[in-house]
């Protein structure tokens, strides 16, 4: 097991916001959270990476406990967040807001295996390839999307936290931008995506979990969870497909 969260309960001072989470991710895997706004979904990836810490429960990333560790030391042992509402660095150029992201591989890895890195992710979205000199907050908001992603991969992460991907994003970049994410999965990435497009996420995912108000109520494989009446009246708009 890649990541593994055993029992945590995370709390806004009284407010209860994670009631006994358990949920593990497997190497190589693409895992599914769903759920609707306000279930937890973002308090899950920020407790995972650091930036909340549960009051209760573990987290063990390859066996080793990080539940305590903060956000920097996260990144450190190979979890890279991918923030809802991207956040770019709007005062930088494209290149430098992806370069920023590979900072941690500096003196690891080589000029060239980062410029490789760079390569295909320019390979992935050309439009960042044309758009290098641009400043990221001039980026139209997929643009911006595709930036942030770009940048997560330039961590070369162990395990990468995607929070709504698909938020304010067109039809077709959706489709695209979750293309992406298979494609990254058949070179070996692992993924825990948050989605509130409960469609896409588990058309995509090889498996996921249902959250509601704090709690995770239900857990499968992406297939069982489409076939699932309780998930397609409350997050499939019932439409059984
Ligand atoms: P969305 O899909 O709308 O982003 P979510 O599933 O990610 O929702 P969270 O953002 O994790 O939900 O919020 C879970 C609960 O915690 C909500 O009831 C929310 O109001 C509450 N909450 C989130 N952040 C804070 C905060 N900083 N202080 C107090 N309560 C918070």
């Amino acid at each position: 097991m890649l990541l593994q969260i055993e029992n945590i309960n995370t709390y806004y001072g009284s407010i209860h916001a994670l009631k006994d989470v358990s949920l593990h991710v497997d190497k190589g895997e693409i895992v599914a959270v769903i759920g609707a706004n306000g279930a937890g979904k973002t308090t899950l990836l920020n407790t995972i990476s650091g930036v909340l810490h549960s009051r209760t429960g573990g987290i063990l990333f390859e066996d080793q406990p990080i539940g305590k560790l903060s956000p920097d030391k996260v990144v450190r042992v190979g979890i890279t967040q991918v923030p809802e509402r991207r956040q770019v660095f709007s005062s930088l150029n494209v290149l430098d807001n992806l370069l920023l992201g590979a900072y941690l591989r500096h003196g690891k890895d080589t000029k060239e295996e980062i410029q490789e890195d760079l390569d295909r992710v320019f390979d992935i979205f050309p439009i960042l390839k044309d758009r290098q000199k641009q400043m990221g907050g001039t980026l139209s908001g997929g643009e911006q999307q595709m930036l942030a992603v770009g940048r997560g991969l330039m961590a070369k992460p162990g395990l990468l936290l995607m929070d709504e991907p698909s938020l304010g994003l067109a039809p077709l970049l959706v489709r695209e931008i979750f293309r992406v994410l298979g494609e990254l999965r058949e070179h070996g990435t692992t993924i825990l995506l948050v989605e509130q497009n409960a469609t896409a996420a588990l058309h995509l995912a090889d498996r996921g979990y249902v959250m509601e108000t704090g709690s995770v109520i239900l857990e499968g494989v992406s297939e069982d969870l489409l076939g699932d009446e309780r998930v397609q009246e409350a997050y499939l708009g019932g439409s059984g497909s």
